[in-house]
């Protein structure tokens, strides 16, 4: 019989690479918390509705990627593309803004969308998010962006650019518009299809074509950064110096938009040149319209998202994570001594050590291989004789240093067993 396979652009994330996942989801807590931001978890499926709204029907992700189906009561459901319209739907509908002050928050977990896969871009693919809801102030974006970067930095990742901009306000926006639309309707003919199609409906978004011939015409396209009225520009240029102020450096990127309306000013990315085609590891911006459009009070919001599986890409190439390090190893042989190693272990254990058990029953020779591969730092071995005596056999696998030490005093000896280890490592 066949045998079954994973979904077409959906991984495994298998053991050897767990670790990788585990840490920059450490890192992100660690930070994030040290921010007071607080993570919010919501469901992977919501109606329809909430993202043909909250994201956009003129979008990619609505109109061509999302896994839209019927449930058996025959409602609209949609496993979410996004983290961001599912937790502002959160945000309002558990009267969040009704705490008062500004809501930080962040989230972790699994998003679809119906992509054509290939590296760094995936079917089902996980992203770290933050939304800040509740502040206009310019100070929240550069928090935010202070974050991604920090969280990118403590990972060991460099080489990375953030690209900046302003779309303005509403009405900076309109302009800008106009003037986009003046300039691109005399080449219509000339445009790819899609752009074609965007010129009536979403004329900023023709700006992300990703047609060779489309950017060429744009090449000489108006600039948004020209039609910021002045309290767009005062608020952009409070930014840019606050980033400055934070050793922050961005390149300013007059093609980095977003196009719906309730996107306002800052949008940013943060790419890498390690990622092919796939370069964008982090985008966000501010969304001061989302909350009304969704139906709650008018709330002004930022946030970004960023690509775990793109992540990862980027630690593989820096191969500097090492796997968690075993402390025991523990060998044994005969019945009694399989039985006693099992309860040395989980004295071990609770006493903080990291410690692997050979459950094999193998000859004492192969299971002493498999104690070196591991990488502990001492064996333990359980024979007839130490179950006779109740006795472990300690041996330092560094040095070959072997002593006899009673079961009972494994747990009294706890902190000399922990500094001696310590001592082991420091040594390399
Ligand atoms: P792209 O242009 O790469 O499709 P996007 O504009 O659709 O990106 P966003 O919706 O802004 O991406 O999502 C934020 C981040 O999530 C991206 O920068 C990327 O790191 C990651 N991401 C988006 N789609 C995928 C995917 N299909 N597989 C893996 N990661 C993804
Ligand atoms: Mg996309």
């Amino acid at each position: 019989m066949s045998s079954i396979q994973a979904i077409r652009g959906t991984r495994d994330i298998l053991p050897d690479e767990v670790g990788k996942w585990q840490r920059i989801e450490a890192i992100a807590r660690d930070l994030l918390s040290r921010a007071a931001y607080q993570e919010i978890r919501t469901p992977i499926f919501e109606q329809t509705a909430l993202f043909e709204r909250g994201i956009g029907e003129a979008t990619d992700v609505v109109g061509k990627e999302m896994y839209s189906f019927k449930d058996r009561g025959d409602r609209p459901l949609t496993l979410r593309p996004e983290g961001t319209a599912g937790v502002v739907r959160s945000f309002i509908e558990h009267g969040l803004q009704a705490q008062g002050g500004v809501q930080r928050l962040w989230y972790l977990g699994p998003m679809f969308r119906y992509e054509r896969p290939q590296a760094g871009r995936q079917r089902q693919f996980h992203q770290l998010g933050v939304e800040v809801l509740g502040s206009a102030d310019f100070r929240a974006d550069a928090e935010t962006i202070a974050l991604a970067t920090d969280i990118l930095q403590s990972l060991g990742l460099k080489d990375l650019r953030i690209e900046l901009n302003s779309i303005g306000n509403g009405d900076d926006r309109q302009n800008y518009r106009e003037a986009l639309v003046n300039y691109l309707t005399p080449f219509k003919a000339e445009l790819d299809a899609d752009s074609q199609d965007r010129l009536t409906r979403n004329p900023l978004r023709i700006l992300d074509s990703k047609d060779a011939g489309t950017q060429k015409i744009l090449d000489n396209a108006p600039s948004i950064l020209n039609y910021l009225g002045a309290d767009s520009q005062q608020r952009f240029d409070r930014l840019q110096q606050l980033l400055s102020d934070l050793r922050i450096s961005c390149n300013l990127n007059d093609r980095l938009v977003r196009g719906l309306d309730y996107y306002t000013h800052t949008v940013f990315e943060i790419q890498s040149d390690d990622l092919g085609s796939q370069a964008t590891v982090c985008a966000g911006g501010r969304y001061d319209g989302l909350v009304a459009e969704l139906g709650g009070s008018d709330t002004p919001g930022i946030g970004w998202a960023m690509g775990l599986e793109r992540l990862v890409i980027l630690l593989q190439q820096l191969q500097t994570v090492k796997s968690a390090s075993v402390d025991f190893y523990i060998v044994s042989k005969g019945e009694k001594a399989e039985a006693q190693a099992l309860v040395v272990a989980q004295t071990l254990r609770r006493s903080g050590f990291t410690t692997e058990l050979d459950l094999s029953g193998s000859a004492f020779g192969k299971q002493f291989k498999r104690a070196d591969r591991s990488g502990a730092a001492a064996c333990l071995i359980l024979g007839d004789a130490e179950a006779e005596s109740k006795t472990v056999q300690l041996k330092w696998l560094k040095t070959g240093e072997q002593t006899a030490i009673a079961q009972s005093s494994l747990h009294p000896m706890t902190e000399d067993l922990r500094s001696q280890i310590s001592h082991l490592r420091d040594d390399g």
